[in-house]
């Protein structure tokens, strides 16, 4: 797994930490996208977008650095959920016709 490190203010701490985060595979996207002709692409962008805050690896507290992130975060759960469900209908679609 590739983890980014980066030195930010923890609001925890009251000092500049280092702070890990965890982005998403990008090469298992690009698999899923090519196998999927592109369905998966919106997913993968969503993915890249709700990425999950960096983490201060000295108290453990996860950055909220937006404060609207959270009701945001439920939205874009939605739309994968449904972008998901429309990505398996188009790749079952797709698998089915290929028969
Ligand atoms: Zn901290």
């Amino acid at each position: 797994m590739a983890q980014k490190n980066e030195m930010m203010v923890c609001r925890n701490c009251a000092d500049m930490t280092m702070h890990i985060s965890n982005p998403p595979n990008n090469l298992v996207h690009g698999i899923i996208t090519f196998l999927c002709v592109g369905a998966w692409f919106p997913i993968w962008m969503i993915l890249l977008a709700i990425q999950k805050n960096p983490q201060c690896t000295k108290c453990g507290r996860i950055s909220e650095n937006n404060p609207t992130s959270k009701s945001f975060g439920k939205f874009v759960l939605i739309t994968v959920a449904v972008l998901f469900l429309l990505g398996i209908g188009m790749c079952s679609s797709i698998l089915s016709h290929s028969h």
